[in-house]
């Protein structure tokens, strides 16, 4: 099975993530390679703040 990353769609071989010339064959399993999931958690966090700023304001204005 092909691990692969979904956002920059780099391929783990042996614990290294390279970039795929060609579309992996077979079965294909899609995560994050560490720096699109480091992104990802800036992403999460940077959402949640602006939830939590959005619910204060709510609440000001109540
Ligand atoms: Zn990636």
């Amino acid at each position: 099975m092909t691990i692969q990353c979904c956002m920059c769609h780099k391929i783990e071989v042996a614990g290294e993530w390279t970039q795929s010339a060609t579309t992996p064959n077979g079965l294909v399993s899609h995560t994050y390679c560490p720096v699109c999931y480091s992104r990802a958690q800036v992403a999460i966090r940077t959402e949640q703040a602006r939830a939590r700023a959005r619910h204060e304001l709510n609440l000001v204005g109540a």
